[in-house]
């Protein structure tokens, strides 16, 4: 039913995105589809001034460390017989990033793992999600994970 699949992954939030992973993972091998799995980085004029380390080359240290990461990712969680892309991007916002990404690869399946608020915190849904699920122009599935 779909040709391409979408997993956007927050590495910070990598323990809690796993499950969906492997859902996404089973929904792309069963239709013999492809899986794209998308991790947006701040931009390199914040990464340096945030957390991240400073200095020479450490723009590109993240970069290659984020490379790394989703080479593990799939080394563990994706069997050999799924076709799988890693993507690395840039930019102040992962909601546009994943929907920018969406529309290139001609995605028709986004899969996004999301925290589950519950109903008093007012919102259902967090703000990558929510504009996820309002611009794109195909189906997004919403796995709503519990906070550990
Ligand atoms: P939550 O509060 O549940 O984290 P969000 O809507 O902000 O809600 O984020 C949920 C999902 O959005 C993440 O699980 C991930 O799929 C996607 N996402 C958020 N930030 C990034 C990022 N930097 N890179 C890739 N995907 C991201």
């Amino acid at each position: 039913m779909f040709t391409k699949v979408l997993f956007p992954i927050d590495l910070d939030e990598e323990d809690f995105s796993l499950e969906a992973l492997d859902y996404a993972v089973e929904e792309t091998r069963k239709d013999h589809a492809e899986l794209y799995i998308l991790t947006v980085l701040p931009p390199a004029e914040q990464a340096t001034k945030l957390n991240y380390p400073r200095g020479e080359g450490a723009v590109q240290s993240i970069e290659q460390s984020a490379h790394e990461h989703l080479d593990a990712l799939v080394r563990e969680h994706v069997p050999e017989d799924v076709r799988a892309t890693k993507i690395v991007r840039r930019g102040v916002s992962p909601s546009d990033e994943i929907l920018g990404q969406a529309e290139k690869n001609n995605v028709d399946l986004i899969v996004i793992p999301c925290h589950d608020r519950g109903l008093l915190e007012g919102f259902l849904l967090g703000s990558v999600t929510t504009k996820v699920v309002r611009h794109a122009h195909c189906s997004v599935l919403v796995m709503r994970r519990p906070r550990k």
